[in-house]
């Protein structure tokens, strides 16, 4: 196929040739470094038994070697599964077990959730850096100094990347994506980026989720040497030492992580070379948005996407951006705001967000049901309530698994939470439906201060009502020392939900 990653890999690195690509703590590995060893380490796989098609987890933080990994998979045909490593192990087991992963490539730091995770199983255990005395398990330096094999033949819509939803809501299932879906998505997000023409960037997104893999992905499309400075996990001081150190341009983040650059002396640093952000993975409130730009002296493009759309749908430009909204549908998508029964809304008009195009994935693994009734005739059903203006700009209502329906009407969290979050002394806030004999769901908040701020429940509550209709002001708002967000920064209902039935008895 035209797609094949391992291949088009190889062509960019003819075009660009051998720069610096990635600095990671202290050191620059170069691009040819980079594919060098990932055609060893896919030597290394095949003479393990790793065969095209086969599955291998990669859980691990950010380090090059989830770079030479990812390019090492495609190169032999097997299947990236990334892992985000904030498992518990019965959730890894459940992958494992899901995947039928033949290996998994791992940090020492992560051996013993993997060894908790893979009783029993057949599971050839990889790991990167220095191995505990008596483990059976077998070293990354193997791989690394074995053969180069050639380029496994891939089609189109081979299986390349097998990643598991981040679980918000219920079990976590395998989205397959494949070669051509994440090179046409990662080609989409890479036409946006080079408008703001940048070629130094920060990477602190974890790379084992669909936004960091596509970031990768949407470099190779480079025509230009594009380096990146790496961070294992993201930390908000090590962000701005190295927008300063190293006067990087861009950076691709969450909102979250906006919020706790925020929290930093940011006037201490020079970041006068930095000129682009992207975020996208959850809500920007523009609010956050204003703030940060004017902090950090960039502009802020927002996007939006699932792991189901191989990470992105729609972004703002820097010609085309309108506060709230998430942008335009970008060229490879077809995106429609779909009615409960399926047909076309005009703009204005609130729907679930619908989306058709090369990005969509191919299915569920494992999960025919769940794979038909997502995916209809093509168009990807993406669970989100959102409307186009009439200028065709996307807005991002709320989760429709998220929405509460109070006394009959309809509630959307996110309404409710801007509502709270405009009182100073909120810091976050998250809203859930709690069943109630009366109402069906009542409205029942939790949130977060500022450090060193105060205000009473009661407080809080009177100044909701004073902002949202009878039927959406919360009719309890509760204050924890923080709202639980998910491993990539969203507000997790689900976490909040337990915390409330928790506490009912
Ligand atoms: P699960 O589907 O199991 O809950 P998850 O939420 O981690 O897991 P992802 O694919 O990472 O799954 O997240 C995609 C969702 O994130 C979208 O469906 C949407 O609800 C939300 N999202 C992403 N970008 C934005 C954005 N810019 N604005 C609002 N919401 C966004």
């Amino acid at each position: 196929g035209a797609h094949n990653l391992a291949v088009l890999a190889e062509q960019w690195h003819q075009r660009v040739g051998d720069y610096p690509m990635i600095h990671f703590e202290g050191v620059w590995h170069s691009s040819t470094e980079i594919l060098d060893r990932a055609a060893r380490v896919a030597g290394g796989l095949r003479d393990l038994g790793i065969e095209p098609g086969d599955r291998v987890v990669v859980l691990t933080m950010n380090t090059p070697e989830v770079y030479v990994t990812y390019h090492a998979l495609w190169r032999s045909g097997a299947v990236v599964t990334p892992v985000i490593f904030l498992q518990t192990p019965p959730e890894l087991r459940h992958i494992l077990d899901d995947s039928g992963a033949k290996a998994a490539v791992v940090t020492p730091e992560l051996l013993p959730l993997i060894q908790a995770a893979s009783e029993g199983l057949d599971l050839t255990v990889i790991v990167a850096g220095e191995i505990p005395d008596g483990t059976d398990v077998v070293s990354y330096d193997v791989l690394d100094a074995a053969y180069p094999i050639p380029i496994e033949p891939r089609a189109d819509d081979d299986l390349a990347a097998l990643l598991y939803t981040g679980g918000t809501t219920g079990r976590s299932k395998g989205v397959m994506l494949s070669h051509r879906g994440l090179w046409e998505s990662g080609n989409a997000l890479h036409v946006v980026a080079e408008k703001a023409g940048t070629t130094r960037s920060l990477l602190p997104l974890p790379l084992s989720h669909a936004y960091g893999l596509i970031v990768v992905i949407a470099a190779l499309h480079s025509e230009h040497a594009q380096s990146a400075v790496l961070q294992r996990w993201f930390d908000a001081q090590g962000w701005l030492e190295a927008v300063q150190e190293h006067r990087l341009e861009s950076s691709s983040v969450v909102p979250s992580m906006l919020q706790m650059l925020l929290e930093q002396p940011i006037g201490d640093y020079d970041l006068s070379s930095l000129r682009f952000i992207g975020s996208g993975g959850a809500p920007l409130l523009p609010a956050l948005r204003e703030r940060a730009e004017e902090a950090l002296g960039a502009s802020i493009m927002e996007g939006y996407g699932l792991t189901e759309s191989s990470a992105v749908l729609a972004a703002s430009t820097l010609e085309e951006s309108r506060p709230g909204s998430v942008g335009k549908p970008l060229p490879h998508a077809e995106v429609v705001i779909a009615a409960p029964d399926g047909s076309p809304l005009p703009s204005g008009e609130s729907g679930e967000i619908t989306a058709r195009g090369p990005g969509v994935m191919m299915g569920y693994w494992n999960s025919p049901e769940q794979s038909a009734a997502t995916v209809v005739d093509g168009w990807l059903h993406t669970g989100d309530i959102g409307h186009f203006d009439d200028d065709g700009y996307l807005y991002v209502d709320d989760r429709i698994k998220d929405l509460i329906i109070r006394g009959g009407f309809n509630v959307y969290p996110r309404d409710v939470e801007d509502a709270l979050l405009a009182h100073d002394a909120v810091s976050a806030a998250a809203v859930v439906g709690r069943p109630d004999e009366k109402s069906g769901e009542e409205v029942i908040a939790v949130v977060a201060l500022h450090p060193g701020a105060s205000a009473g429940s009661e407080e809080l509550l009177a100044f909701a009502r004073t902002r949202l209709a009878a039927h959406k002001y919360p009719r309890e708002v509760r204050i924890l020392d923080a709202v639980p967000v998910t491993s990539v920064g969203k507000t997790d209902r689900k976490a909040v939900r337990s915390i409330i039935r928790a506490t009912e008895g």
